[in-house]
């Protein structure tokens, strides 16, 4: 857990971060995450400021209008009341939202998508998520779902992905499963013919991460520059589709694949441009601001609450 106390200009005065240890179940996590914002606000007043407003933000599909985290795989909620909760605890006005949609507001307000009006954030890691921000605010669905650009079918019959469809972006395209198609590739052939690339389980053998396939592809080696390329044209297609439903101005790339700089942009970029035909091509650009962007994108939700109320 990212926690921050935060300047309604966006300047993070103080940030902390806590294990979220999800074995522990549920309520524990929520006892945590409570206990920790109380903690913070307890920080603030101590050091002569005045907390305004909370802003959490979490995985999986979160219901923003009734501030209940509906689901989340990672941490195990199902249903939870989470805002009231914390403002019942706090006694502050306080916003649920959703990690990714956070992010890609921060982005999209603060930090790489700043002055386009509309942006798409992806962020790439263990799974594939995107924000779309339109005039400084995340579109979250009707069931708080929106933005699965990882779900997007793009090879029919591939990899299953972790939604247990086969071909999904994600399953293809995620930091893990690109570690995951090199290490089962480098194995060998029985042990290629042998595997599913199911995302959910894996093998547990020792995998080689995706910032080193995309080292070893950059020093040329084949088996990584194939699996590199197969990445990349699967994400090209992935965006094409976003960039098609969108019609943004700039995509923004978060997450840990993104900090594989031009030899993922180069390529990707190239490859997108490919893949548009009457669609104006998209400014493609690295996040700006890092692991703070949930911190500051869940502070602009709960700055946002207090203008509205
Ligand atoms: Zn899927």
């Amino acid at each position: 857990m990212k926690c921050a106390l935060i300047r309604p200009d966006g300047t993070v005065l103080h940030a902390e971060r806590h294990p979220t240890d999800a074995g522990r179940g549920a309520e524990a996590v929520i006892g945590t995450i409570l206990a920790v914002a109380d903690g913070l606000a307890g920080k603030a007043r101590a050091d002569g400021l005045t907390p305004t407003a909370l802003g959490i933000v979490v995985p999986g599909v979160v219901d923003e209008a009734r501030g209940v985290a509906v689901w989340s795989a990672n941490v195990g909620f199902r249903d939870v009341p989470l805002r009231e909760l914390a403002s019942a605890r706090l006694g502050l006005p306080t916003a649920l939202g959703h990690d990714v949609r956070a992010g890609g507001l921060a982005e999209a307000r603060l930090g790489a998508g700043r002055d386009a009006g509309h942006v798409l954030f992806v962020a790439i890691g263990t799974g594939i998520a995107a924000a779309h921000v339109v005039a400084g605010s995340a579109a979250t669905g009707a069931h708080g779902a929106a933005g699965e650009l990882g779900h997007i079918l793009v090879r029919a019959g591939g990899p299953v992905c972790g939604c247990g469809r086969p071909g999904c972006l994600e399953a293809i395209a995620s930091a893990s499963a690109i570690a995951r198609r090199y290490t089962r590739l480098a194995a060998g052939p029985a042990e290629a013919d042998a595997g599913h690339e199911s995302a959910p389980t894996g093998r547990g053998r020792a995998t080689v991460t995706a910032a080193e396939v995309a080292a070893r592809a950059a020093a040329g080696e084949p088996l990584a520059s194939q699996v590199w390329r197969e990445a990349v044209a699967a994400l090209a297609d992935g965006l094409a589709t976003g960039q098609a439903l969108f019609d943004v101005e700039t995509i923004v790339l978060g997450g840990g694949l993104a900090q594989a700089g031009a030899g993922l942009f180069d390529p990707l970029r190239s490859a997108l441009r490919d893949r548009l035909t009457f669609h104006r091509e998209p400014r493609l650009v690295p996040a700006a601001l890092g692991d703070e962007a949930g911190c500051l994108g869940a502070a602009l939700l709960a700055l946002d609450q207090l203008e509205t109320t």
